[in-house]
């Protein structure tokens, strides 16, 4: 589907006769551990990837938008003589760029965050690396998911011509897909999320995050009450159905993983928007918080 100049093949060792000789690397009874920390670096990369996808379409996609003419000024709707103009002028199309152009500050935000908590724990934080822990499935399901959406709407921008091979943004989206796919599905990061990560350390990394994002709240100047607001409200939902987890049908916590981890992803998103490029978090508040805070409103209730 994408990747084409990605290496990728089934690797067959001891051909018909399955022999072959495995090197043990590092100790006995290691293995699942010295794996998963490779595989935590290779989730956050997945996630950094899936960032720079979006900002590749993004920019193709902005940059088509002030070239592209079609149709007339919205206040000149009723003038057959009104001259055309690029599509950068259609609300819609704004809509477009505006949401994408602060998705792709949340993401910045998150991840400087994650990698700035990576070298505290470099240097022995344990707390800076239980926080990293938390964020984590956040960087890899969260940003991807919300990448693949943000670049299908970066080939909407182009129209008809975002389909074709001739222009760059298609081969944007089929390279993303995979990135919800490995280094573990994003619904293998909800459970870590929300079987791990969050009652983890008796309850203390999700706490963590928690304090975390009230601070920032608190914090925050004026200019950007709005997006407070919102993301208090989020917030307060967010903490009722994680606190309410254990007290689920474990069933229907596991059905709803990826919902909730969406939920998570937008609130420390907004927190690390707020912190980093406040100026985009209203515009993110509007465009991302109403989706995720009726499906936790949903949750709670039900
Ligand atoms: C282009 C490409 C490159 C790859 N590169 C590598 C590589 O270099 N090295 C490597 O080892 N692998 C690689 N993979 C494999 C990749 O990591 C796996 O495809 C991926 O982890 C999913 O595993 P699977 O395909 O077996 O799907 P499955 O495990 O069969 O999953 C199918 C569906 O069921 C869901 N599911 C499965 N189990 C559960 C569960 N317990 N709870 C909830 N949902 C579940 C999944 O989320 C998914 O939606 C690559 C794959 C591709 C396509």
């Amino acid at each position: 589907m994408g990747i084409h100049g990605s290496p990728t093949c089934t690797m067959a060792f001891g051909g018909d006769e399955g022999e072959c000789i495995g090197y043990l690397v590092g100790q006995e009874f290691q293995g699942m551990r010295l794996m998963f920390e490779m595989m935590v670096e290779a989730r956050l990369g997945v996630g950094v990837q899936a960032l720079g996808q979006l900002h590749g379409a993004y920019q193709h996609a902005l940059r088509y938008s002030a070239e592209r003419v079609q149709g007339v000024a919205l206040e000149n709707v009723k003038d057959p003589d009104a001259p055309r103009v690029t599509i950068d002028n259609h609300p819609p199309v704004q809509r477009l760029l505006k949401r994408n152009e602060a998705l792709l500050k949340a993401f910045r935000g998150l991840v400087f965050h994650v990698a700035n908590l990576a070298d505290k724990a470099h240097d022995g934080d344990d707390n800076a690396k239980y926080f990293a822990q938390f964020c984590t499935p956040l960087v890899k399901g969260w940003i991807t998911e919300y990448a693949f959406q943000g670049i299908s709407e970066c080939v909407q921008v182009f129209g008809g011509n975002g389909y074709l091979e001739e222009y760059p943004v298609n081969q944007y989206l089929r390279d993303n897909r995979i990135a919800m796919i490995y280094e573990g599905t994003n619904e293998v990061q909800g459970l870590d999320l929300v079987g791990r990560q969050i009652p983890g350390k008796g309850g203390m990394k999700a706490m963590m995050a928690f304090q975390w994002i009230t601070g920032i709240f608190d914090e925050a100047e004026e200019s950007q009450s709005f997006a407070v607001r919102q993301g208090k409200k989020l917030q307060e939902l967010v903490a009722g159905v994680v606190m309410g987890l254990p007290n689920r049908d474990p069933r229907d916590s596991i059905y709803n993983v990826i919902p909730i981890q969406n939920a998570v992803g937008v609130l420390v998103g907004l927190a690390a928007l707020l912190k980093y490029s406040p100026q985009y978090s209203e515009t993110f508040a509007r465009e991302f918080i109403p989706e995720v805070l009726g499906r936790m409103h949903f949750l709670a209730k039900n």
